[in-house]
């Protein structure tokens, strides 16, 4: 039952849709006679990451003793409050994705790029851990910003990337299951 959440959820909805609401004209100049006092970005953006907080799943040991509605309701309440972080970090309303709040922006996908292209430039691709994170993270995007991803092989780069730079050092990057490198490691 929904009763027994911590957060009363349908309140704290509420409060989250006056925030998004309030933040739908962001940007515009505001009439001097509308009275509310503006919310600092600095404010919401400690707003929104307390929410998160308070909204986050916990262990599997806790989350046994949910109910599904329960975590769905949790997972709701996280998907509020990473909304309202976008918008404090002034991501456009149309780039965040309205199930999980988290941004779909050019700059959002252009992060994820690159932090996976870093990942593989200096420790290499390992298939057996790194292939299933890096396939849901292209579908995420695939399914988002589809024209994003045309033509962008993020493992292609990685891998150029990782030559690249362990060639500049002059050995191999001694990881034994990186393809460029593990016979290099092994003759060691
Ligand atoms: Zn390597």
């Amino acid at each position: 039952m929904s009763i027994q959440l911590e957060l009363p959820v349908s309140a704290a909805t509420r409060r989250q849709e006056t925030v998004i609401r309030d933040l739908s004209d962001y940007g515009k100049a505001r009439a001097p006679q509308a009275g509310r006092p503006r919310v600092s970005d600095r404010a919401l953006r400690n707003a929104a990451a307390a929410r998160l907080r308070a909204a986050a799943l916990p262990g599997s040991g806790e989350r046994a003793k949910l109910t599904p509605e329960q975590i769905v309701d949790r997972r709701t309440s996280l998907a509020d409050a990473q909304i309202a972080l976008c918008v404090a970090h002034g991501v456009a309303l149309d780039d965040i994705d309205s199930f999980s709040g988290y941004s779909m922006s050019r700059s959002a996908y252009d992060a994820a790029r690159h932090s996976w292209i870093s990942l593989i430039k200096f420790h290499g691709f390992n298939d057996d851990y790194d292939q299933q994170p890096l396939g849901k993270a292209l579908a995420w995007w695939a399914e988002r910003r589809p024209q994003y991803l045309a033509g962008d092989d993020w493992l292609a780069a990685g891998m150029t990337a990782h030559r690249e730079y362990w060639e500049g050092l002059g050995y191999g990057c001694g990881g034994p299951y990186c393809e460029l490198h593990a016979e290099s490691s092994a003759n060691k």
